[in-house]
């Protein structure tokens, strides 16, 4: 099996929205990769969420594009402990606006009640996306909703340290580079 991009650079472990803000990837060099225009990103992306539109065609870029940015500056916001603006929140409401029904399903781990849709069209993946920021925000500890503080990586994460003091995605990587720049510095500043 090739190995794919998506797993490899840690995508698809938190929620579909954090990879989909993250999928403007900055490589902490000033390299921009926009995932989204890449299809075998998107399908991977699709199919490890279980998000299934009827159609891979007519993919809705610019709704997409729109709820990345939203998604973005909602992590940006909650990362310096800000909350949505009225803005955002009925923003976020517009992509959760579709019809879905309730459905009673029993397997191995017992019942569960699950929304479906209506119709599998590319809306309702758009509110699944925006619903999985939605159900962190209700469910979970905002305050560990973070961005990487390397400003040429700002990747979306969710802390899960104990003490919720992680400042970078990667501490091999980012973390690494802002100690040996600090080095740096403390090393000039001697000389
Ligand atoms: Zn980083």
């Amino acid at each position: 099996m090739k190995t794919d991009i998506f797993h490899v650079t840690g995508f698809g472990k938190v929620a579909p929205w954090v990879d989909l803000a993250n999928s403007k990837e900055w490589n902490g060099f000033g390299k921009l990769t926009d995932h989204l225009t890449n299809p075998r990103w998107l399908a991977t992306f699709l199919k490890h969420w279980n998000l299934h539109p009827l159609s891979s065609k007519d993919i809705p870029r610019r709704k997409l594009v729109q709820l990345r940015i939203l998604l973005r500056r909602a992590a940006e916001k909650l990362a310096v402990g800000g909350s949505l603006g009225a803005r955002e929140l009925s923003n976020l409401n517009q992509a959760l606006n579709v019809p879905g029904r309730q459905k009673l399903v029993q397997d191995q781990n017992g019942f569960r009640v699950e929304m479906v849709p209506v119709q599998s069209d590319w809306s309702w993946v758009i509110a699944q996306i925006a619903a999985s920021l939605g159900e962190m925000l209700a469910t979970r500890e905002v305050e560990r909703i973070k961005v990487c503080a390397n400003p040429d990586c700002r990747w979306v994460f969710y802390d899960p340290t104990k003490a919720r003091t992680k400042r970078w995605c990667h501490d091999r990587t980012c973390g690494n580079r802002a100690r040996v720049r600090r080095a740096r510095a403390a090393q000039k500043r001697k000389a």
